[in-house]
């Protein structure tokens, strides 16, 4: 480290675990692959997770990023669905296509999804926690016919649904929440609905619960907190989110060293740093070294829980990787 006695102290905080969960591992790694497999172009449904500085470093590799199945020609190359999840209606319309796809919707995802398929099932009409807009929020209410899934984003949305039988209701949310916003949410629904049926908690993965639990206990002890991300990251916004919340006096999300305001971190001793679940390990790097051009810096982990989760790929790209 470069130390000049004209540089302040900073004591930076590092959130562990922070960046890249066992979903996003998966879905790049079925990009690479299918690359290495098929060859260029691989076109991937939507960006594959939702960050910047991944999604160019594969377009270089050979991957063409669309978002509707329209856009992709009947070539014979594969079409990957990413880690978010698609409704029912993309892949339908990929086997009329007769196109070539591989899916890698993150199994926690898909596990929501099949949740939601069996409330179905048993006749329950169903409420999802989620943000409207969001393609995971898009997929898993595309998992059922329209009418059968209802979006709710806040406890205003709770005390205004009106089912159709109070008695007969589920529960499911998106996997990349706000653990206390979430938590808040089913409270209102199950004191409104007593009946409703849901998950155990809540269907948030563990890479957005681990995240939120180590900026609990970071942002509360710092004057700043970096939350390297992008804006489009639902995990990434959350963990700013908890980060204001437990009492942080500044957070700000960042996705690279260039777009460091450094007014905004005038006078500041602590820095915080956690990276969404979407957000590769070298950015946090990058913006640790821009950090340590101005400060110098004395880095501590802070450390929630141990995370060993993997995920194989998508079943097409293992087989052939075993027969190799
Ligand atoms: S954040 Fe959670 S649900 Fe989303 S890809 Fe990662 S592990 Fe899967």
């Amino acid at each position: 480290m470069d130390i000049s006695p004209d540089k302040p102290a900073l004591q930076v905080l590092l959130c562990s675990p922070r960046g890249f969960c066992a979903g996003v591992v998966r879905a790049i790694e079925s990009v690479e692959r299918a690359l290495a497999i098929y060859g260029a172009p691989v076109y991937v449904r939507h960006e594959i997770v939702h960050n910047r500085y991944v999604v160019d470093g594969l377009r270089k590799k050979g991957a063409i990023f669309v978002e509707e199945l329209d856009e992709v020609p009947d070539d014979g190359q594969p079409v990957i669905f990413s880690a978010h999840g698609v409704p029912r209606s993309v892949p339908a319309e990929a086997g009329r296509r007769n196109l070539l796809t591989l899916d890698a919707t993150c199994p926690l995802v898909t596990k929501v999804h099949r949740e939601a398929e069996i409330h179905y099932r048993k006749g329950r009409e169903i409420v999802l926690i989620g943000h409207a807009g969001h393609p995971e929020v898009v997929g898993t209410i595309g998992q059922l016919p329209p009418g059968i899934v209802t979006l709710v984003q806040d406890i205003d949305d709770v005390d205004n649904f009106v089912p159709k039988d109070r008695t007969n209701l589920a529960f499911v949310t998106q996997t990349t929440l706000s653990v206390q916003d979430t938590a808040a949410i089913v409270e209102r629904l199950k004191a409104r609905f007593p009946e409703i049926v849901g998950p155990h908690k809540e269907d948030i993965c563990y890479a957005t619960t681990n995240r939120q639990e180590a900026v609990l206990r970071v942002a509360p002890i710092v004057d700043a907190m970096v939350v390297v991300g992008a804006p489009n990251s639902s995990n990434s916004q959350r963990l700013k989110e908890v980060a204001e919340r437990a009492g942080c006096p500044k957070a700000v999300l960042l996705q690279r060293a260039a777009d460091i305001d450094w007014s905004f971190f005038d006078g500041i001793k602590t820095l915080g740093v956690t990276a969404g679940a979407s957000a590769p390990e070298v950015l946090v790097e990058e913006i640790l070294d821009a950090f340590a051009q101005r400060y110098v810096m004395n880095v501590e982990t802070i450390s929630a829980a141990e995370e060993g989760v993997f995920f194989p790929l998508p079943r097409p790209l293992r087989e052939t990787q075993a027969a190799e």
